[in-house]
């Protein structure tokens, strides 16, 4: 596509749209941070006409002609290249170790396809009213939450179901299933046939085993964890931790919110958030978690970064890299070798005669919850699976709404063993469904199984625990960077992960992963 005239047209367009989806991103990220308390309707009416003009600027028609004419070039060079083999440099002008830059304006094209035809096929009247709605159901499911009363965001929930499916249905090609469009916006090649596969052998392994976990009769001891953990320690701590697991504050910044995210204007302005808890389990791995992302996003190729394939692969591969940090490398002994001196230091009272190896088995603890945000490593996919299965049920079956606390409520003692008292605990725990995110969900169990499968693999090139015990994390995270950050989203998810390990993905190595570090810690012969 080099030389080819409609490239450079569809180049400029992508400059003029980037820093309107950068100046909502940067908005979005202020909302939950520093905004003052009454910004609220004020700025969401400047966030209102920024969504405006994207939605305009993707769908304008010169941007079609120039997709289209991008299109064929990029046909005739893909014939071209068939036929003159071995032509030499067609491919573009790729150095050593950058990114093919051929790839590159493919998937930016590829991306920016996708993305007008996203946004095209819906009614923009349609569109509108929809995000009003979302606006509207947050709130609704917020005060609901509050009172612990389904009843009262049953009936917007049911409105943003029923917008999402006729989206769905707009986008839907000829024989596909809804849930399988809403599920492909989050994560391609992961539809209902390999996902009923992934959640069935979850079920079947890992209900069982926690239940052995549970009878198990090792006890471990994590009173310490809870109690009086000052916030500026915490936070002094939370920055050394984000800056040990590698994530490069002269690009980055951490600040606090509710509930952690992390979020990227470029590969040069990352920003981070965690939280502060009297458990300072909850508030140690949250932020280092969230610099698991913040790491993927610094580690996007510069020829990449402030165009539209300048994102993490997908969902599940962004929460495979926080959850790798998290929980492979963060709640595995060696990793505190070096780290747990430290943290001892800023709280020599509260970790009074607590060894490291002690501290270790604590964070490590499984205790299944009703809260999917403070699970344990191991019961956390089963979370999922609840949602997974009621989400099907709800696109794929009609399920009425006011049928989930009742089902919600089952699947929970079934699969975890405890059951909500309230909506508030259950049901209502989650503010995806009334943001319209249907199909979300099961990003979070898939990267964590990426996570697993790439450990897997990652230890048979490298001594992976010995590095960590000498604190040198830089060639684990350089590894990864290698193979998956710069990427970003040139691959897929798949692609990215068969490259890096030999191998499609394979949900065993996950199973196996948490059956092998639970059963050693509870004693459980597996
Ligand atoms: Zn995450």
């Amino acid at each position: 596509m080099k030389g080819c005239d409609a490239w450079e047209e569809l180049e400029q367009k992508m400059e003029r749209v980037m820093p309107v989806k950068a100046a909502l991103t940067l908005l979005e990220w202020d909302n939950e941070t520093l905004a003052p308390e009454e910004a609220g309707s004020l700025t969401a009416k400047i966030q209102g006409g920024l969504a405006e003009s994207y939605h305009q600027m993707m769908t304008d028609e010169a941007l079609k002609e120039a997709l289209k004419r991008c299109e064929a070039c990029a046909g005739a060079a893909e014939r071209g290249l068939a036929g003159a083999e071995g032509s030499g440099d067609e491919t573009g002008g790729s150095t050593a170790d950058g990114l093919d830059q051929e790839e590159v304006r493919r998937a930016i094209l590829r991306e920016a396809r996708e993305e007008y035809d996203r946004l095209s096929r819906i009614p923009r009247e349609e569109y509108r009213a929809y995000q009003e709605l979302t606006a509207k159901s947050a709130r609704v499911w917020a005060r609901a939450k509050e009172s612990r009363d389904f009843s009262l965001f049953a009936p917007v929930l049911k409105e943003v179901l029923d917008y999402q499916k006729r989206f769905a249905g707009y986008q839907a090609k000829p024989g596909q299933k809804l849930y399988d469009v809403m599920l492909d916006e989050y994560e391609k090649g992961f539809g209902m046939k390999e996902l009923d596969e992934f959640f069935r052998m979850l079920k079947e392994e890992l209900v069982p085993f926690l239940k052995q976990v549970q009878e198990s009769p090792v006890r471990i001891h994590d009173g310490f964890l809870t109690g009086d953990y000052p916030e500026d320690q915490q936070r002094e701590l939370a920055e050394y931790l984000a800056g040990y697991v590698g994530f490069d504050f002269r690009r980055g910044v951490l600040a606090e919110s509710a509930h952690p995210f992390t979020t990227a204007l470029h590969n040069r302005d990352v920003r981070l958030t965690t939280h502060y808890s009297e458990k300072v389990d909850s508030s140690l791995f949250s932020v280092i978690h969230e610099a698991g992302h913040g790491i993927y996003e610094q580690g996007i190729d510069d020829s990449l970064t402030q165009t539209l394939a300048g994102e993490g692969a997908s969902m599940a591969m962004h929460e495979s890299q926080s959850r790798f940090f998290e929980n492979v490398i963060g709640r595995n002994e060696a990793f505190w070798v070096p780290v747990y001196g430290r943290l001892k230091e800023w709280f020599p009272e509260q970790l009074k005669g607590v060894g490291r190896d002690v501290f270790v088995r604590a964070v490590s603890r499984v205790q299944p919850g009703l809260i999917r945000t403070e699970a344990d490593e191991l019961s956390y996919s089963l979370h999922i699976l609840v949602r997974y299965e009621l989400e099907k049920q709800l696109v794929e079956e009609d399920l009425d709404v006011e049928e989930l606390p009742g089902l919600w409520a089952e699947k929970y003692e079934e699969y975890l063993g405890v059951r909500p008292e309230h909506d508030g605990e259950g049901v209502l725990q989650d503010i995806h469904w009334s943001q319209g995110s249907f199909g979300y969900f099961p990003s979070y169990a898939l990267g964590s199984a990426f996570a697993a499968q790439m450990y897997a693999h990652m230890k048979k090139v490298m001594d992976v625990d010995g590095l960590l015990e000498a604190g040198q994390i830089e060639p684990v995270r350089e590894y990864l960077r290698e193979h998956v950050h710069r990427f970003g989203k040139v691959r897929t998810s798949r692609q990215i992960l068969r490259d890096m390990t030999g191998e499609d993905f394979n949900p065993r190595y996950y199973v196996d992963y948490l059956k092998e570090k639970y059963g050693k810690l509870y004693q459980i012969q597996t």
